[in-house]
């Protein structure tokens, strides 16, 4: 089976050659026709994945309690105070934190603008559906840099692992750039080209690597990091980062494709599956530290929901309910929070920074 995006890379590459795996990534996810997120809805039961926020609101609810704690810590600003999100998806994640914040904190709630990065028209329009109660405090930006100035309360949930890397293959020459071409049956496939890194933006171990090993570089991920630091430290603020990815940097090839709730090969539905790898979460912290940002902490998503009270918030939201409503906020709590490899308690990792340092739960006992 093919895809029409796979025929306009295939076209693409008997003219020009080999693209690159950033340039396959960006096409498969952002080509204005085909783009895996320009054209469809992709989360939840109908679509290929189902991601936090759209399994329980109860996870928008305990990154709000987070945010609250966040802004009493910072000695509740409210000149210039901005609520962003970057990658919103369906807005549900927003609607759930805003809610949480109008009744634990009216002050922060009523103080704020709420800004939407979002490149997707598609997911736009839904978002402003879901997000239409709020309407008169949100307005929504191509890129990070346009939001306006002032103290920032930002959060992103499956955003990073959906911005393009770059890869290369170890080969006899060295580590080289990792191509997607075509085969002589005229299927995609995976090539080795002639450019080169530099060994300074390797992993470590990486001179030993056998042949055919993967190193993945995401500089990308990096600059939207440093512009985040960048506007922490002018203006002061938390982020929150929550992400599928490692919390140390290491080698190997973590691009994944997902088409219809299954894993599928990378190259196998260019612009029908959705397509992410790992987030390197330790080159995150680092970017922080190196802009002069504290790193709060780094943790599993399931030890920061549960140290937060998702247990007791969940006990909260069942009383009163149906045994079977009652079942349903049980499972939601096993698979936000449950470290089986189907769900996403350890799979997800939660990565908090502030300027000037504060001490924040869960990353504080
Ligand atoms: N946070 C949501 C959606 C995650 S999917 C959730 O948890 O459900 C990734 C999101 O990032 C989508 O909304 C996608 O359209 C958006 N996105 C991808 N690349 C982007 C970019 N460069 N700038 C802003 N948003 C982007």
């Amino acid at each position: 089976m093919t895809t029409p995006l796979a025929e306009k890379i295939k076209a693409i590459i008997s003219v020009n050659g080999p693209i690159s795996v950033t340039d396959y990534f960006a096409l498969c996810l952002a080509d204005p026709e085909h783009g895996y997120y320009r054209t469809r809805d992709p989360f939840g039961r109908g679509g290929d994945f189902v991601t936090a926020p759209e399994v329980s609101q109860l996870f928008g609810e305990m990154i709000g309690v987070f945010l609250v704690e966040a802004w009493q810590k910072h000695l509740r600003p409210t000149r210039n105070l901005r609520i962003a999100e970057i990658g919103p998806g369906r807005g549900t994640m927003m609607a759930d934190i805003l809610r949480t914040i109008r009744q634990l904190a009216p002050e922060l709630h009523d103080a704020a603008t709420v800004h939407l990065v979002e490149t997707s028209p598609a997911l736009r329009r839904i978002q402003q559906t879901t997000l239409a109660s709020h309407s008169e405090k949100l307005a929504w930006h191509e890129s990070f840099d346009t939001i306006p100035p002032g103290f920032l309360l930002f959060v992103a949930n499956e955003f990073f692992d959906a911005v393009p890397i770059r890869q290369f293959v170890k080969t006899a020459n060295g580590f080289r750039e990792r191509l997607v071409g075509a085969d002589e049956k005229e299927n995609l496939a995976f090539a080795a080209g002639v450019t080169g890194v530099d060994p300074a933006l390797l992993p470590a171990g990486h001179q030993a690597a056998a042949p055919g090993t993967i190193a993945e570089v995401a500089p990308a991920r990096m600059a939207i990091m440093q512009l985040l630091s960048d506007r922490l430290f002018d203006g002061g603020g938390t982020a929150l980062i929550i992400d599928y990815g490692h919390l140390a940097t290491g080698l190997g090839d973590t691009l994944q494709a997902v088409f219809k709730h299954t894993f599928d090969p990378p190259l196998a539905h260019p612009g029908e599956a959705d397509l992410t790898s790992h987030v390197d979460f330790q080159s995150l912290a680092e970017i922080a530290r190196s802009r002069s940002i504290a790193v709060n902490g780094l943790m599993t998503q399931g030890e920061f929901l549960l140290k937060l009270g998702l247990l007791e918030r969940a006990g909260a939201l069942g009383r009163g309910k149906s045994p079977k409503q009652q079942a349903e906020i049980q499972a939601a709590v096993e698979r936000l929070a449950g470290t089986a490899p189907n769900q996403m308690g350890e799979l997800f990792k939660v990565m908090s920074v502030s300027s000037p340092d504060v001490q924040l739960a869960p990353f504080i006992d």
